[in-house]
């Protein structure tokens, strides 16, 4: 499954997690790495087989940690009451890795199968996103196209 994501949502993404992309071809290289984890709402349109990520929100990582992410409950109510006004989805959220890949750890797997929610995951040198699949019982991962 692919996930499409606009150009000037990514940029934000990557300037909000404080690591440059540098764009060569297909290929996606982030350079440099940042302090604590940062986290965001990825709003957009889910249509058959199909993700769009048109927006993110910023919201505050609450666990403040330089390992850890935590979003509250009450930036995610706010995400869904402004997506729905929006006629728009909550597709997943985004954070950072600032100090590792932009693999899922075990603590991500556990939130990637329980929200079924997109995760998009920033590591210091590679974006990557990710679902669980309900037919396949297991985390895949997305293609992600810049739009
Ligand atoms: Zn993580």
């Amino acid at each position: 499954m692919i996930v499409e994501i606009e150009k000037d949502v990514l940029d934000s993404i990557l300037k909000l997690s404080r690591i440059k992309l540098i764009f060569s071809g297909d290929e996606d290289k982030v350079q440099s790495g940042c302090i604590e984890e940062v986290c965001g709402i990825l709003i957009g349109k889910k249509k058959k087989g199909k993700i769009l990520i048109d927006e993110v929100k910023k919201v505050e990582n609450v666990a403040n940690s330089r390992f850890l992410f935590e979003i509250s409950p009450y930036d995610l109510y706010n995400a869904y009451d402004y997506a729905q006004k929006m006629n728009k989805d909550v597709i997943g959220i985004f954070h950072s890795h600032p100090h590792g890949s932009a693999n899922p750890s075990s603590l991500d797997a556990k939130g990637i199968k329980e929200t079924g929610l997109v995760w998009m995951i920033v590591g210091k040198d590679d974006v990557k996103a990710f679902l669980y699949d309900d037919k396949l019982n297991k985390i895949i991962e997305l293609k992600i196209k810049v739009k």
